[in-house]
This record gives C-alpha cells, structure tokens and sequence, in this order.
C-alpha cells in the first residue's frame, strides 16, 4: 500500500481534516547511484531521482495531487491548465481518480505525443492554441477569473507545496542535504519548490546543511539567464520551451540564497546527456530532464571540482512521454533476412 505524499508528509502540507487524502501512488521515487557519468567527472557521491517513476511519469503528480485535494475540499468540480505536456498529462489523471473534469490549453505541435496521449485517454478537453506555453497560460489566467474553474498550473500555490516533498525524500535517503542539486529549469516552480523543501526540513531539524541550487534553462528559451522575457522561446526539450518564467523571481532566490546559480544549456549538449544518461546508465529520460545533466557535465568539463561532493540530479520525467524525439536521434535497427546464419553475421559471430 503506498499513501502518497499528502498523506506522508501532511504535517508539512496544507492539510486539514476537511482535505481528502487522495493519492495515484506519487512519490516515494528511487535514488538511485550513478556509475558511468560519476566515473567520467570523478564525483563517487552522485545520485539520479528518478521522477519518471511517478504515476504519470514526471513530478507534476506530486504537485497536482496537493492542488486537486485542495481544490475538492473548496467544493471545486472542475479544473484547468496551460501545459508542455506534463502538467496536463497529470491533471488529467487526477481528475480522472477524483471525478473531476479536466481541460487543458496547449502549444500546437509542441506536445510530445505520450503526454498528449495521456491527457486524451484520461478524458480530459484538449485545447491546442496556435501559440506558445506563455500565451497558453495567459489565457487559463483570464478564464480562471470569469469561470468556477480551477487553476491547477503552478501558479496555484498547492502545486509547489506538494512539489516541495522530494526535496524532504532526498533528504530522508540521505540522511543529509547533497551539496548540489542540478535541475532544469522551465517555467521554475520546480527549483522553487525544492528550495522551499530544503529550506523547511533544516529549519525542523531534519537536516543542518543545504544544496547549492543549479538550474539549467534550454539556451533557447532562457530568460532567467538573460534577464528578459524569450518571446519566441525555442528547444528541442518542449517541457522547458517556456520564454517567460511564472516562478522567476522563486528561482532567483533558489540561486541568491543556495550560493548555487542558473545557466544555459545547448540542445546538442542536453540531447548528449539524454543519450548518456540512456546508454550509460540505464536511464531514458526525456530530453528536458537531461538539461541538469547536461549542466553538470559542463561544469565539470570546465574543471569544477566534484570529488568528494555530493550531487543530485532531478530526472523530471520519463524518456516513454517522447518517443519521436528519441526515435530521431538513434542509429535505428537493422533489416534481416529471416534466418539464423543472418542475424550471426549481423553480429559479427
Ligand atoms: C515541467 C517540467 C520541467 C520544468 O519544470 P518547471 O517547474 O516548469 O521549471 C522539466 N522537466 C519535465 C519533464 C517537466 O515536466
């Protein structure tokens, strides 16, 4: 039986005895040990959360699972979101578990196909705008303020509340903060929300150090990086092609008050660590969540100094949500004759 993390961590949620304790199993994700990228940057202490395990692939459940909660105990019948994907993908599937309806407003064409996939099957309205995530969400915002609908994006404060809980569970598997933690950054609720769950846990007592935070926006699509809004943001990584970052200022603080910092990441690097991560350590990603990867590998190549650090890297979703991108960028298999002498010497016997 696994309760989920409202239920696991409410002292530190905003529950109540009126929040009903719903749960699709979210959370509780592996941590797992690195071996070929941690032999490659000479850092033995480096360590992969794997949020891909969550019930619809990527840590937004655990974020939707506290914001639909909130949302049946204000009475709510219904929900909406701007999304990449993910978000809608999971907003999607709770207001499946829960009876709700869902509606969703999403990038034409920048959708991977498992995620759009998952929103369909999970009954909710697919809305795809010609127009990018930014202006997605400045839509929802204007309906939310003219309809009984809820907002389940991350603006509403539920999501990063829930969110904030695997911060709490890296904690809880190390038995301290790592001193880093690389993560992509998209639209930086995520950064936001860990940096909250670090900042909680030690002022609890349930650790005495923090990470440094290490975000990593898609170079096409980094504002935080340039200080101004990416009008037409543009990466091969959709869930992080966001031009105008709604936590911007969550993510400055993560970066000002950790000593840790935001940079920019290439496609070609990010797509080298999706590979990487798939290949050499059994880990298939989508792209967007190799973007921290991809940070650490440059920082390391740069000369900075893991040894005897440790470093976490959040892997955001699972590599099935794209399976074109992935499909792209491979060798592809190889046609035989249906015999046995063939496929040997296909094999080089
Ligand atoms: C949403 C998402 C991100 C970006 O997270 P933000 O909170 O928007 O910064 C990264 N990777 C994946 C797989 C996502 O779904």
């Amino acid at each position: 039986m696994r309760f989920g993390v409202v239920q696991k961590y409410r002292s530190f949620l905003p529950v109540n005895p009126g929040t009903p304790l719903i749960t699709l199993g979210e959370g509780d994700t592996p941590l797992v040990q690195s071996t070929r990228i941690a032999r490659e940057i000479g850092c033995d202490q480096l360590y992969f959360k794997l949020e891909g395990c969550n019930p619809t692939g990527s840590f937004k459940d655990r974020g939707m699972v506290m914001a639909v909660a909130k949302a049946i105990e204000e009475g709510s019948k219904a929900i909406i979101c701007a999304s990449t994907g993910n978000t809608s993908a999971s907003a999607a599937a709770y207001a499946a578990h829960c009876g709700l309806a869902a509606a969703v407003v999403v990038p034409s064409g920048y959708v991977a196909l498992g995620k759009l996939t998952q929103a369909l099957m999970h009954g909710a309205q697919v809305l795809a705008i010609e127009g990018n995530f930014d202006q997605a969400l400045q839509m929802v915002r204007t309906i939310v303020g003219r309809h009984p609908i809820t907002l389940v994006n991350s603006l509403n404060p539920y999501r990063l509340e829930g969110q904030k809980t695997a911060a709490f569970e890296v904690v809880d598997a190390l038995g301290a903060a790592p001193d880093y933690l690389f993560i992509p950054v998209g639209n930086a609720g995520n950064i936001t929300a860990y940096w909250r769950g670090f900042v909680e846990y030690r002022r609890t007592g349930k650790s005495d150090s923090l990470p440094r935070m290490m975000g990593f926006e898609a170079e096409g699509a980094a504002a935080i990086v340039r200080g101004k809004p990416v009008a037409q943001p543009t990466t091969i990584a959709t869930a992080i092609r966001i031009g105008n970052p709604a936590s911007w200022r969550g993510a400055e603080q993560a970066r000002e008050e950790s000593g840790g910092l935001i940079d920019a990441i290439a496609d070609d690097a990010i797509i080298e660590a999706y590979h990487l991560l798939a290949n050499g350590e059994g880990l298939f990603v989508e792209p967007a969540s190799a973007a921290g990867v991809a940070g650490l590998l440059k920082l390391a190549r740069r000369g900075q100094d893991f040894s005897g650090k440790t470093v976490v890297c959040v892997l955001t979703g699972s590599g099935l949500k794209d399976p074109d991108t992935a499909m792209k960028t491979v060798p592809g298999m190889v046609a035989v004759p249906a015999d046995v002498a063939s496929i040997e010497k296909e094999l080089g016997y």
